[in-house]
Formats: structure tokens, sequence, C-alpha cells
């Protein structure tokens, strides 16, 4: 399981910076990025999100060699 933001629907209104007690979440071109290996899968940023951008994900082992964050990094392909 993953975490991942949708730009397309981001405002970046930083609901989600406020609501994350891990400091995971900072804004990069007005869209908000997390850092998963800050992340805890809490889903606090899920609640506060007013648009939908911020959603779970279940990644495919294929994937998962392009994400940057070491967190995930230990799957198997
Ligand atoms: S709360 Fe949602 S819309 Fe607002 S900055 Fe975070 S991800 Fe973007
Ligand atoms: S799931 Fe929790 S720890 Fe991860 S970015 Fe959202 S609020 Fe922060």
């Amino acid at each position: 399981m993953s975490i991942r933001v949708i730009k397309e629907k981001c405002s970046g209104c930083k609901f989600c910076i406020k609501a994350c007690p891990f400091s995971a979440i900072k804004l990069v071109d007005k869209k908000a990025v997390i850092d998963l290996d800050r992340c805890n899968l809490c889903g606090a940023c899920i609640e506060a999100c007013k648009f939908d951008a911020i959603v779970l994900t279940k990644l495919s082992p294929s994937k998962i060699d392009f994400l940057p964050g070491k967190k995930i990094g230990r799957a198997h392909v």
C-alpha cells in the first residue's frame, strides 16, 4: 500500500499539510507532495483534503521501481 497525490485535483490549499502529524507533506509548484519516507499512511491527509486529491494506492511491483521513496523499495520484482 502506498499513497499519492492526484496533482490535477490538488488546489494547493495546504489542509493536508496542517493535518499531517508527521510533517510528511510539502507544497511543490503549488501542489502537495508526500515524502514517503516520513509518511506512515495514517490517512489524516485523506480526510483533510476536500478535493479528494489524496488516495491510497496498491502498487504493482513493476511500478515500485519508479518511486523515489525508499520505504516501499524493499518489494521484490
Ligand atoms: S488538502 Fe488536498 S487540495 Fe489541499 S493541498 Fe492537500 S492534496 Fe492539495
Ligand atoms: S497518510 Fe498520514 S503521515 Fe502520510 S502524508 Fe497523510 S497525514 Fe501524513
